[in-house]
């Protein structure tokens, strides 16, 4: 078996930005796509802060089925027109490949979130496409298994990966997750592709966001992925994790004037 991932060094552009590049991306956004209103208020302040791509999940893979499960499709629409207004490209998260046609046309990188790194059928589908895929680490995977998760995307012809370290599972629930971040350099040397992380998810703690993020950014990630949101305290999933506005730009002056 010859690996499509041999460790040289990928460079994957979304519209004007290029992941890998000389400058790590900021992915700001809602954990949800909850209404209208709150995306457009929420990418409105982002946009005038300063802010590469906007994340927002309209599919939602909750723990509880009793819990808000995303907009669906009608989220779509509104994360295309703040997209438009704003001229800011969109992740969010592919869940089911019945939607691939419409998130290849729709959306900038399909998000394969950390519940469905081991959903080999839609990683092959992904292969197929010539997509930005954002494949996070499973919150139980090992390094290896993380690996041949983008190679089952990769050796169907799809090397255009970014990859997300948002923490995995450990006995210490002190935080939400454990932030690996030795995954970073680890990553990058084993496939050669960009690796960001998701400080929001791997720590669950607004407070640790920034921390993680120089952490993340000393040992070579490409950006971060992180949630904001207009009003966190009204949020429908991940509030206690999300930064207001106020807070994320104090968290983006900081991490540009470093
Ligand atoms: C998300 O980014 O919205 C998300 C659900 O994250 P994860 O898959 O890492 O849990
Ligand atoms: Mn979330």
């Amino acid at each position: 078996m010859t690996k499509t991932l041999n460790g040289d060094k990928k460079i994957v552009k979304v519209r004007n930005l290029e992941f890998g590049g000389d400058r790590p991306i900021i992915i700001a956004g809602p954990c949800s796509v909850e209404s209208k209103e709150q995306l457009y208020e929420t990418v409105k302040g982002l946009k005038e802060i300063g802010v590469d791509c906007i994340r927002g999940g309209i599919f939602k893979p909750r723990t509880s089925p009793f819990d808000f499960q995303g907009l669906g499709i009608e989220g779509l629409k509104y994360l295309r027109e703040v997209s438009e207004e704003f001229d800011l490209p969109i992740v969010t998260e592919l869940m089911d490949d019945k939607y691939l046609d419409i998130f290849i046309e729709f959306v900038d990188i399909i998000q394969v979130g950390s519940r469905n790194m081991y959903n080999y059928s839609l990683l092959k589908e992904l292969g197929k496409t010539n997509k930005p895929i954002l494949l996070k680490r499973g919150m139980s995977a090992t390094i290896k298994e993380w690996v041949m998760a983008a190679e089952y995307i990769a050796s169907n012809g799809n090397d255009n990966i970014i990859l997300c370290e948002r923490g995995i599972r450990s006995f210490d629930n002190y935080t939400r997750n454990l932030m690996d971040i030795s995954a970073v350099p680890i990553m990058k040397m084993e496939t050669g592709l960009p690796v960001i992380i998701d400080p929001s998810h791997g720590t669950g703690n607004k407070e640790l966001i920034l921390p993680m993020t120089k952490a993340g950014l000393a040992a070579g990630a490409d950006g971060v992925i992180i949630e904001v949101h207009y009003k966190p305290e009204t949020a429908l999933c991940d509030g206690e994790q999300s930064l207001d506005l106020e807070q994320y730009k104090k968290f983006y002056n900081e991490i540009r004037s470093s």
